[in-house]
């Protein structure tokens, strides 16, 4: 059995026995002992990364018994609104053309999806992409076209570039070396997966996408099937990392049918790495990250790389947990 740090205990260990107020301190963290099996404990968020605030907020609506739906969009929208997070929504690194885009997508537990591309001057993609998903026939939405959408739904215009992420890709620009840095150093993604007290599973997505890429680039994020995606029979999985590989192998949808045939959300995850390795055979240059649940809220990630890892939020507390890597 594995053992698990976990961070502030917080209540009961299934959904129906929850007494106590778990609204996220993330202040107050005590290490505590592990509890490694948990087969049916719900309500469950995890998240790409060490993102406290929000999986916090996206587990203090799961405990006021709301959907993992609103769990999702309101837990990563604390992301986009952080502008010290210079790789998700406002103050985020911008292309290399100076222009911050964003990408996000969402997908509920009736399969329903929606999703924005190179989105500019909106701070909440997540949002859009929710009004994309439940008032259009579409999933998709991309550029100036999503950008109007957006301001005919009441979204407000606002300037995305903040003066550190200009003053950086200024200093960049004078050399103008695009690369990759393994972890999050340029690219954090915030990729949420949460199941509600009914036992539905909701997922979303949202990035800046790689700092100083190309303008119109756009990578796994707001791509369903690649950055996120979610079957409530099964399990969601989603990804962060570089984009263009998630793409080639549909990871996340990858990930999904490899817990329909069986497999295990942390089985899956490590399965989902390797083919991408297979894939790339001579490169070890990149990162990515997947993490998972299945319908029991079983959870799981893996990486390619050491120095990912995924907080998750259950009825017995919160944790960030270390992955495994690939190499
Ligand atoms: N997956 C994101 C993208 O390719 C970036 C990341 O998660 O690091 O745009």
């Amino acid at each position: 059995m594995r053992r698990r740090k976990f961070i502030k205990k917080s209540g009961l260990t299934t959904a129906g026995m929850l007494t106590a107020p778990v609204l996220a301190s993330c202040k107050d963290e005590k290490k505590v002992e592990a509890i490694t099996d948990q087969k049916s404990v719900i309500p469950i968020v995890i998240c790409t990364w060490d993102f406290k605030n929000a999986s916090a907020k996206a587990w203090e609506i799961l405990y006021q018994n709301g959907s993992s739906l609103d769990a999702i969009e309101h837990g990563v929208r604390i992301e986009e609104d952080d502008v010290n997070n210079q790789t998700v929504g406002t103050g985020g690194r911008p292309d290399r053309d100076g222009n911050v885009t964003l990408d996000a997508c969402i997908m509920d537990a009736a399969g329903n999806c929606g999703a924005v591309l190179a989105l500019q001057n909106i701070a909440n993609p997540i949002s859009v992409a929710r009004k994309v998903m439940e008032e259009t026939p579409h999933v998709m939405l991309a550029g100036k076209g999503a950008e109007q959408f957006a301001y005919e739904k009441g979204f407000k215009k606002v300037n995305l570039l903040t003066e550190k992420s200009k003053q950086e890709w200024l200093e960049w620009k004078k050399t103008a070396n695009y690369e990759t840095p393994i972890n999050i150093e340029n690219h954090d993604t915030i990729g949420m997966l949460a199941i509600d007290k009914n036992g539905d599973i909701s997922g979303g997505c949202t990035t800046s996408g790689m700092a100083y890429k190309l303008a119109g680039r756009v990578g796994d994020s707001p791509i369903i099937g690649a950055g996120l995606f979610v079957d409530n029979a099964v399990g969601g999985a989603t990804a962060t990392g570089v984009g263009e590989e998630v793409v080639r192998t549909v990871g996340s949808f990858l990930i999904v049918e490899l817990m329909r045939q069986g497999k295990s959300p942390q089985e899956a995850c490590e399965e989902g790495v390797r083919r991408i390795i297979e894939k790339n055979k001579n490169r070890k240059d990149f990162q990515i990250g997947f993490i998972a649940m299945n319908k029991n809220g079983e959870t799981g990630g893996y990486c390619i790389h050491s120095g990912f890892s995924y907080r998750r939020y259950s009825p017995e507390g919160h944790e960030n947990i270390e992955s495994q890597s690939y190499f």
